[in-house]
């Protein structure tokens, strides 16, 4: 899946003379950043019905406004989540080509997918705002593939993207392997809204994105904050949504 070094070069610098690739299986596809039909066939997508709360599929339609066990549960602190796909299969293949295998290409197609079916969250009002990496990982990976979503959901949908509403005052270690009582544990303060940034949030509402929705733990850190800066509500649109348990779902 992943590119070699000497081709991935190649790629970047003679992009006119390799033909593009799928990002998932790597089979010749007709343009850059777009998956083969057998990819695309295999995708998890996420249709209605689905949980007003965390946007995970419902079995039965329900009606309007139906909860998942979970969300009664264990309620979010944000409002509402959306994502396009389950973590799973090509989904997951696809956020790993993009944070880790030097795709970043394939932002454009999963920024559309994620507008699709954020479409109940995203109105004129509302402000994009990115998930932050700290600095560190933001220099080891040189982007943040969450800002490279909140552009394209913004290409998409024409709502505005704000990248420095949010820092991260503090590094983290990786969630992936960690309790859902650590996960909340390691990113406790992990965040803050910048002065310079407060003005632009004054009772607007926030949609915070991310590439995968999890056990939420940082997604409600960064919905704390944005709260106490005086956003009137804060949604979360992801690429994909995976079960807190298995990392799967
Ligand atoms: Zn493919």
């Amino acid at each position: 899946m992943v590119l070699s070094g000497l081709r991935r070069t190649l790629v970047a610098g003679f992009d006119v003379l390799l033909p593009p690739r799928c990002p998932v299986c790597e089979a010749v596809t007709a343009d850059n950043g777009s998956l083969c039909p057998e990819c695309w066939t295999r995708m998890p997508f996420i249709s209605a019905p689905w949980c007003a709360r965390l946007g995970t599929p419902l079995s039965h339609d329900l009606g309007e406004g139906a909860l998942s066990a979970r969300a009664i549960a264990e309620p979010p602190l944000f409002d509402r989540a959306r994502a396009a796909t389950l973590y799973q299969g090509p989904a997951r293949d696809l956020v790993l080509a993009l944070k880790f295998g030097g795709r970043r290409d394939v932002a454009g197609v999963m920024g559309r997918l994620m507008a699709g079916n954020g479409r109940e969250i995203l109105t004129p009002e509302t402000l994009l705002v990115p998930v932050p990496l700290h600095r560190f990982r933001l220099w080891q990976r040189r982007f943040n593939q969450a800002a490279l979503l909140a552009r394209a959901v913004g290409a998409a949908s024409g709502v505005p993207v704000v990248l420095d509403a949010l820092e991260r005052r503090r590094r983290t270690r990786q969630q992936v392997g960690l309790t859902a009582r650590e996960r909340h544990a390691n990113v406790r303060g992990a965040f803050a809204v910048p002065d310079a940034a407060r003005p632009r949030l004054l009772g607007r509402p926030v949609v915070l994105v991310d590439d995968v929705l999890t056990t939420g733990s940082t997604l409600s850190a960064c919905t704390r904050v944005l709260r106490q800066a005086g956003a009137s509500r804060v949604d979360v649109l992801t690429f994909a949504i995976a079960d807190p348990v298995t990392n799967e779902l």
